[in-house]
């Protein structure tokens, strides 16, 4: 993956740089020390909270209002 990408990314959590580690394919904040994986070379950026936020929103537009 392309290393001056990783400059645009922060950390979701607390907006920290991040920084890729070769050794165990994942993107670590500098600042809080939380890992997010990369995926056949996409970051994945979600906390467990947005993760849960999104699927919220998945499920709340198929149900009827
Ligand atoms: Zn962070």
């Amino acid at each position: 993956m392309r290393k001056e990408y990783l400059n645009l990314l922060v950390c979701p959590e607390c907006k920290g740089k991040l920084q890729y580690m070769d050794s165990e394919k994942q993107l670590k904040c500098m600042e809080c020390g939380k890992k997010y994986p990369v995926i056949d070379g996409i970051p994945v950026l979600l906390s467990e909270k947005e993760a849960g936020d999104v699927l919220r929103d998945i499920a709340s537009y198929d149900s009827p209002q």
